[in-house]
């Protein structure tokens, strides 16, 4: 009678990162994807207002006893993930030996992945376990972390890289190639990680102690042991092949159990 409406309620808006992948909770099947920037997808729609009788009004019917009834907003629930790079990142220092793992280690090599929210390209390669049927994306990715050796930081576009890992694999060049010490680069490389995020910090990691073969090395590898009591590493050599089977095997150990505890809710 007074011409009254309901108001309409406010949008929720939420903000996403990039790389968001809309599930449907129930059906696991992908809703969308934002992929790029500033894109805004919705969801569910408010319901639809009624009309009152005086919508119909006009100059032959004054008075219109017609109305039509409101329908109510959609409903749905969703998970929302952070999509995933490769199973394995891997993290270290130049020349570490993180391209000479993922040549060891990985068979079919896809070109680079290219992921349409970033600049930079990982090189994903994937590991693979013919007798179980088995495999799983490993990703080297180079790039901003080389400034980490002239005191500039990581680089916050690799360490997001970093983040859609399931897991992380720490290089370490224990031979300390170009008087580099293995003990400072383990340490500087950890501070990094936290500076960036404590909640990278908590993804499964592990460390590998790389080029064994040179005695150097093993030298290194005593004071590690001495001054890090708790890290438990693997150790490894790109060019002799010692160790690579059994950190292969972890690795997918490893990878699986992460999915497993993604899944559940
Ligand atoms: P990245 O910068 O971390 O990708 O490191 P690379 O894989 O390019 O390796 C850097 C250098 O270390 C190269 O000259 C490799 O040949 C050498 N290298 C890698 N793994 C080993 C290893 O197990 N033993 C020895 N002695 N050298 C290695
Ligand atoms: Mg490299």
């Amino acid at each position: 009678g007074r011409d009254c409406f309901g108001h309409a309620g406010a949008d929720l808006e939420v903000h996403m990162p990039l790389g968001t992948v809309v599930l449907d909770a129930e059906t696991e099947r992908v809703v969308t994807e934002l992929t790029q920037h500033q894109q805004r997808v919705v969801l569910l729609y408010g319901g639809k207002g009624g009309k009152g009788n005086l919508h119909f009004k006009s100059a032959t019917n004054r008075t219109p006893l017609q109305n039509t009834p409101g329908l109510p907003g959609g409903e749905g629930q969703y998970r929302l993930v952070l999509k995933t790079i490769a199973d394995v990142g891997l993290v270290g220092y130049p020349n570490a030996g993180k391209s000479s793992l993922t040549n060891c280690l990985t068979e079919a090599r896809p070109k680079t992945a290219p992921y349409p929210f970033t600049t930079l390209h990982a090189n994903v390669g994937i590991v693979d376990y013919p007798d179980r049927f088995e495999r799983i994306s490993m990703a080297d990715i180079p790039g901003l972390i080389e400034g980490a050796s002239e005191n500039r930081g990581l680089g916050h576009e690799f360490l997001r890289h970093i983040e859609r890992c399931r897991l992380l694999l720490i290089l370490i060049d224990m031979a300390g190639t170009d008087g580099r010490d293995p003990l400072d680069d383990y340490k500087h490389l950890l501070e990094e990680l936290k500076k960036y995020s404590a909640e990278l910090l908590k993804k499964p990691t592990m460390v590998a102690a790389n080029k064994m073969d040179e005695p150097a090395a093993v030298d290194n590898l005593k004071r590690f042991k001495k001054k890090f009591k708790k890290v438990v590493f693997w150790k490894i050599s790109c060019m002799t092949g010692e160790g690579l089977d059994e950190l292969k095997e972890e690795l997918r150990v490893q990878v699986r159990l992460e999915q497993q505890q993604a899944v559940a809710p």
